[in-house]
């Protein structure tokens, strides 16, 4: 059985005082069956790792460099990760996409090196509103997996695939449960090409998941929890949506 996972993704999002507050607050959730980790920016990561010291909370950071070590100006390596209490990174979030021109092969390459590191890769895959209403949505998703499928197929059950359409993160308008659950039955056959271990792999949501929705989304079958943008910069919606990823879904 899949494990939950909800993972926050603050973004630029943050100052010393607010996150004392932030992760102070975080302090409150029970200790759960679902993975919670929270992914904060670079230069609050020892606030972060001193803060959540003693939780059950995990650490991620939001992107990491695609070389291991050397004269890459600005770049962080998951080596530097590792040394401030890392389990986790997201990889190709679409605002890296868009703003930054990383590539399938690219972000690829990054998940490899953080499993190589012994950090949890969050890879993120999505498609445009306009890719949608073509109906190139599987055709998307598909290119975008099987860049790392074919570098990473082996390794399934340790990485995570979060689903994210471009067109619900941010904008308050989210992805039906419908809608999610097609594209993560998706996303689990086309893993299922290149290895048996595709039940085993988790599939996260996101794109505006809110404590009033999350329970739904995550009810789903093939939705193993979400990666959280707005909703995780609030202590008490974070722990909201924490607490629909473990409830039985009988009661939703
Ligand atoms: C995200 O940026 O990963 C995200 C899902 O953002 P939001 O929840 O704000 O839509």
């Amino acid at each position: 059985m899949r494990r939950k996972m909800v993972a926050g993704n603050w973004k630029m999002h943050g100052s010393l005082q607010s996150n004392a507050v932030l992760l102070g607050g975080l302090h409150a959730a029970p200790a759960t069956a679902c993975d919670v980790v929270v992914c904060v920016p670079f230069p609050y990561l020892a606030q972060a790792q001193s803060c959540l010291a003693g939780t059950a909370i995990g650490l991620g950071a939001q992107d990491c460099s695609i070389h291991a070590e050397g004269a890459y100006t600005g770049e962080v390596s998951v080596s530097m990760l590792r040394d401030f209490g890392c389990s986790h990174v997201i990889v190709g979030h679409s605002e890296r996409r868009a703003h930054h021109g990383e590539a399938d092969l690219a972000v690829a390459a990054k998940a490899r090196l953080a499993l190589l590191a012994g950090m949890i890769p969050i890879i993120c895959v999505g498609e445009t509103l306009a890719q949608r209403e073509s109906g190139a949505t599987e055709a998307v998703i598909g290119m975008q997996l099987d860049a790392i499928l074919h570098l990473l197929g082996d390794r399934l059950s340790e990485l995570v695939v979060a689903y994210e359409p471009v067109w619900a993160i941010g904008t308050g308008r989210t992805a039906s449960p419908q809608q999610a659950q097609d594209v993560h039955a998706f996303i689990r056959t086309r893993a299922a090409r290149h290895h048996v271990d595709a039940q085993s792999m988790r599939v996260l949501y996101g794109g505006s998941v809110k404590p009033d929705n999350a329970g739904e989304l995550f009810a789903q079958p093939d939705i193993d929890g979400g990666l959280i943008g707005g909703a995780s910069l609030k202590a008490a919606d974070f722990l909201a949506i924490v607490a629909a990823a473990t409830a039985d879904p009988g009661t939703i």
